[in-house]
């Protein structure tokens, strides 16, 4: 027997619609690419996100027409997100980190008809410009007074006289809440890209479940201020969960050191965060260095990569900000799992709290996981083994755009992760690696996450990574590459020694690298196939 309750769509367009009547005078603030902070109120976004809608049927864009943005995160680029989905075309995020060949790659992939792109990314669509096949019209985020002089693509549309004029009247239209309303590539490390496609349905119960209470608990005394890319996984979904839950959010455009980001968080009383590690080393070092504290934070969520404990720690000691580790990908929309604290846990003393938090957290409601063997067996969720981890669940992929990468499904919606993980008794979930970074030394596993984080803790380091390099005997053994902090003279005997204890001895990296930089991808990540190709001639002392 059915149900007798309505079946009406969640649409994207119902968040704006619904900022707008219930929170019009909340704020989103911009450091705009031009320079001054822009503010405004849900009420002005909505009218100029459906000035944005009218201008794109103007242009002939039609329901699941793919409209491309290479933008940082700023007021025009949510008016985007909201008038590119609500009229049922497809919002195109594009990293303009990424290489150019898989720019070009991935809009020629995605069919874009129009690229939306900063006034300072303009020279990333330059750049592929020739090799797009189905882009018809490239529109400058900015005004006529910033418009570029010159450039070497014909008839530059300008986003401000585009939507000029318009009335921002619009009723969304209504259809199927199964259809695309975003579209994101992962980051292609091995291979090209592969289109991820979320829906407005899964989009919504995504950003629903991120607001509610047991996740990032938003509400209107909450001011967010997304550092995560709104190209990368549509900013964790932040730019749907808080206007809705009546939040003010801050953009901080493509300023993202320290000093900037840390302005911003000052001045706008920002009270939750969002990012990967690698801003906030930066912003924690500008902070201590600076001797300012962080006045109105309360918590931060960060994820993307492991978040080494001696972050957590400072995070609170220096700060009073709690962290939450946040674990999932481009293909989970991004959540799976987060630092979710059970009843009592934050009454505990730190240093156990904090450890809970170094884990990746507990999955949150409505992400199915397990772990499996390489047979695809089922492993016991006791804590005692590592295994593949796979996900199911209503805002986890099905499918990659065009049928790439078919490999990662499994029957009855299991989608393998490529990471590999221990599941402890009471569902919290520790990654150890990804499947094609683990060290494989003598038929055993080494994690090179662990190693990393225990390194991140030795005084004079800035940055840790290991891979497994060649070892007659074992396969393979740890080398671990340290970029030292300036004027720290750390050497590989105090890392030895520093290590000694805090992982099992069989683990101890065979040697320790000191170098300037470690490589990393499009999305902060480390880029391990880098490394070791650079270390692919490396003899183990
Ligand atoms: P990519 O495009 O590189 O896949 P994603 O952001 O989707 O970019 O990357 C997802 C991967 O990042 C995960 O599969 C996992 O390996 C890693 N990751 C994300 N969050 C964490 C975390 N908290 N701890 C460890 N690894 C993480």
């Amino acid at each position: 027997m059915l149900g007798l309750m309505q079946d009406r769509p969640l649409l994207i367009s119902q968040i704006i619609d619904f900022a707008a009547a219930s929170y019009p005078d909340v704020e989103i603030v911009t450091r705009t690419v031009e320079g001054p902070i822009h503010r405004y109120g849900y009420k002005d976004a909505h009218k100029r996100a459906k000035q944005v809608a009218e201008a794109l049927q103007g242009l002939g864009i039609k329901l699941g027409d793919r409209v491309g943005t290479i933008a940082w995160n700023t007021y025009r680029h949510f008016e985007l997100y909201f008038g590119i989905s609500g009229i049922g075309a497809v919002l195109h995020t594009i990293n303009p980190r990424l290489a150019p060949e898989h720019v070009a790659y991935i809009a020629n992939h995605a069919e874009d008809q129009i690229i939306f792109v900063d006034l300072n990314l303009l020279p990333v669509v330059e750049g592929v410009y020739e090799q797009l096949k189905t882009v018809k019209h490239i529109v400058v985020m900015t005004d006529r007074a910033h418009m570029p002089a010159s450039s070497k693509i014909p008839n530059l549309l300008c986003y401000e006289e585009l939507i000029a004029g318009k009335p921002g009247t619009l009723t969304w239209p209504e259809f199927d809440e199964k259809t695309a309303s975003s579209l994101c590539y992962t980051s292609g490390t091995t291979g090209n890209p592969k289109g991820v496609l979320y829906s407005h349905r899964s989009t919504m119960i995504h950003s629903m479940m991120m607001a509610s209470g047991p996740v990032l608990a938003i509400d209107p005394d909450t001011t967010i201020l997304p550092v995560v890319p709104m190209f990368h996984a549509n900013a964790w979904g932040l730019v749907y969960a808080g206007p809705f839950s009546g939040a003010k959010l801050v953009f901080p455009g493509f300023k993202l050191d320290g000093g900037s980001v840390y302005e911003l968080l000052d001045k706008e009383q920002v009270t939750l965060s969002a990012g990967v590690p690698t801003v906030w080393l930066a912003l924690l070092d500008y902070c201590a260095q600076n001797k300012v504290k962080m006045s109105a934070m309360k918590r931060t969520l960060i994820g993307g990569s492991a978040v080494p404990y001696a972050m957590i720690e400072r995070f609170w000691k220096e700060h009073e900000v709690e962290v939450a580790q946040g674990w999932g990908m481009t293909e989970m929309s991004p959540l799976g799992t987060l630092t979710r604290f059970n009843r009592g846990e934050r009454d505990l003393p730190d240093a156990e709290r904090f450890a809970i938090t170094a884990k990746q957290g507990r999955p949150v409601f409505g992400c199915e996981m397990k772990i499996i063997d390489d047979a695809g067996n089922d492993l016991p969720k006791d804590g005692s083994v590592s295994g593949n981890m796979v996900v199911r669940g209503p805002w986890i992929v099905k499918g990659y755009m065009k049928g790439d990468g078919k490999s990662q499904f499994l029957k009855d919606d299991w989608f393998m992760t490529g990471d590999v993980c221990k599941i402890e008794p009471d569902g919290s979930v520790v990654i150890t690696d990804r499947s094609k970074d683990v060290i494989k030394s003598g038929g055993e596993w080494i994690s090179s996450i662990d190693l990393e984080n225990a390194a991140m803790g030795c005084p004079g380091v800035a940055e840790a990574a290991v891979i497994g390099v060649r070892h007659p005997k074992w396969d393979e053994r740890p080398l671990l590459v340290i970029v030292r902090r300036p004027e720290a003279n750390v050497t590989k005997d105090d890392l030895l020694n520093y290590l000694n204890g805090k992982v099992a001895k069989w683990w101890l990296p065979d040697d320790v690298q000191f170098i300037d930089a470690i490589p990393h991808g499009a999305t902060g990540k480390i880029l391990k196939t880098e490394l070791r190709k650079r270390f692919e001639d490396y003899k183990l002392p």
